[in-house]
């Protein structure tokens, strides 16, 4: 497999003739090559997403004609959602089933984003009384111009789909860079998109690794915004370069989100909800719950079974049957969540599970699930992301300490709450201070639903009517009534 560039409708070569090699986590091999797209490139994509937006069809034709489309997109992916989930399941490493329900995900949002195109050309301008009824005021909403997005491998094209639908729904053109470590279903949403009829120009794809194609993308002053997910340190300098020409900027950046479980819990359910929220993705997920803060009564309990339930886990090559944990994305990834886990080592934590490479596996990036317990307040294992299957747990004695604690971070993504007593979860979930909050459960991510983090965890935010929003300028327009005057020369006024 040797995945191409997308620029102005076309499939074409890199510029320099670069490919970069494409690795199966499971295996440590080169399954595919993606084209290693550099500045020149980005620039042709920026061009043509730029004349598609500035003078073709697609931000001024009707909703319905982008809903169309989109449609077409979302049937296709569900049509090809085998041969997806495994191309993903083989270039991220995750476990077939989730690939199948993140490919599913991702064309639920292409549909969702259609209907919203239609919905929001149906509601029209808004009429604003200002209290003064020789002026007749009307907000509006356009397509914001050309998008660039950059998107992280941790769910290759549920990530992009979260950008590229409602950009495109909103009368977008876009120029996506999706991850060096998993680019190969995005070429194929590409394709999806030219099969559909996309006009020339209003999607291209420039693949690359962050340094040459990422770092000329956010550079690139005819990119209108640049919405961003990945790393804390690259979206500084995501959000830097945007800065430069006062543009534009979304970002979804890393979390270090808790996950506060009282005493009066059902116990297997809360071991349920630990594990995903931390082992789900081998703990490649933004919104991890990763720290623990569980009541003292239920803390020596509830860290026995979430021993035994770790150390059930089946952890395999994603493609085996029943396999609950799949490798780390690559090397490099292994290599930090190792580091990560020496730190929780060295910091005086009690190692309850896990803490290196399973024993059977010899190829392959895996990690075993790893607990941590008596985590001190300030270490990087309590304070920092991971990005892999490591949760972190301390007790603790009262609801005011345990929210103190969860807030004490200077990230604000997601937190969770678990308890029997449902006012008492919605006191806390009140109380912290982050983008998502869930009750007696950790991870659920709904289409509908804004998606976001507080502090560093990001500016603005994806899905729902606010992740549509985010790809629109904001006009109003004020009419003066022709018939009367403003007599703001003819007033005699003292002098
Ligand atoms: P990353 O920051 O290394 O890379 C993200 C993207 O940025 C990639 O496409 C990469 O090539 C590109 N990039 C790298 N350097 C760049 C530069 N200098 N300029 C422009 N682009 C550059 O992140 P990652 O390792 O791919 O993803 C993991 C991170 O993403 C974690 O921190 C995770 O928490 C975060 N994440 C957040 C969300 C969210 O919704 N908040 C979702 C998924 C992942």
């Amino acid at each position: 497999m040797r995945n191409l560039l997308y620029i102005d409708g076309a499939f074409v070569e890199p510029i320099l003739g670069d490919f970069l090699p494409v690795i199966d986590p499971a295996t440590e091999e080169c399954f595919a090559k993606a084209a290693a797209g550099t500045e020149a490139d980005v620039a042709a994509a920026v061009a043509a997403a730029r004349r598609a937006f500035d003078h073709g069809p697609w931000p001024r034709m009707p909703a319905a004609g982008r809903a169309a489309i989109l449609r077409q997109v979302a049937r296709a992916i569900r049509d090809d959602l085998e041969p997806l989930a495994w191309l993903e399941m083989r270039d991220n490493g995750k476990p077939l089933e989730e690939a199948r329900m993140d490919i599913s995900d991702a064309a639920y949002c292409f549909d969702y984003y259609a209907d919203m195109a239609e919905q929001a050309e149906a509601e029209g301008d808004a009429v604003q009384d200002v209290g003064d009824d020789r002026f007749h005021c009307r907000i509006r909403k356009e397509p914001l111009g050309v998008v660039g997005a950059i998107t992280p491998w941790n769910f290759p094209l549920l990530m992009a789909a979260w950008k590229v639908a409602p950009a495109l729904a909103a009368g977008c053109c876009v120029v996506l860079k999706p991850s060096e470590l998993c680019p190969l279903t995005c070429g194929e949403l590409a394709r999806y998109l030219h099969q559909a009829g996309l006009p020339a120009g209003v999607f291209n794809l420039v693949t690359g690794l962050g340094q040459a194609a990422g770092v000329a993308l956010s550079a690139h002053p005819g990119v209108d915004k640049l919405a961003f997910t990945g790393s804390e340190a690259t979206g500084k300098l995501v959000m830097q370069a945007a800065a430069r020409d006062i543009r534009n900027v979304s970002l979804e950046l890393g979390g270090k989100s808790p996950f506060i479980v009282f005493a009066d819990c059902d116990l297997d359910k809360a071991v349920e909800w630990i594990q995903f929220g931390v082992f789900w993705n081998q703990g490649q997920i933004c919104s991890a719950t990763s720290r623990l803060l569980v009541e003292r009564p239920i803390y020596e309990a509830l860290l026995e079974r979430l021993k035994t339930a770790a150390q059930q886990l089946v952890i395999g090559p994603g493609e085996r049957d029943g396999v609950q944990m799949g490798p780390i994305v690559s090397a490099a990834q292994k290599r930090r969540v190792m580091e990560g886990i020496e730190q929780g080592k060295a910091c005086g934590a009690c190692l309850v599970t896990g803490g290196g490479t399973p024993a059977n596996r010899t190829r392959g990036y895996f990690v075993q699930p790893t607990v941590f317990a008596d985590v001190p307040l300030d270490s990087w294992i309590w304070r920092e992301e991971v990005f892999g299957p490591v949760l972190a747990v301390r007790p603790f004695d009262s609801e005011e300490e345990a929210i103190a604690e969860a807030n004490d971070s200077r990230f604000g993504l997601a937190g969770a709450v678990m308890s029997a007593d449902l006012e008492r979860c919605d006191r806390v979930a009140g109380a912290l201070r982050a983008g998502v909050v869930w009750i007696n459960c950790s991870q659920p991510t709904f289409t509908q639903l804004p998606w976001g983090g507080y502090k560093a965890s990001g500016i603005g935010r994806e899905l729902g009517r606010h992740g549509y929003d985010a790809y629109l300028e904001v006009k109003q327009i004020t009419r003066f009534d022709f018939d009367s005057h403003w007599n703001w020369y003819r007033t005699a006024r003292p002098a």
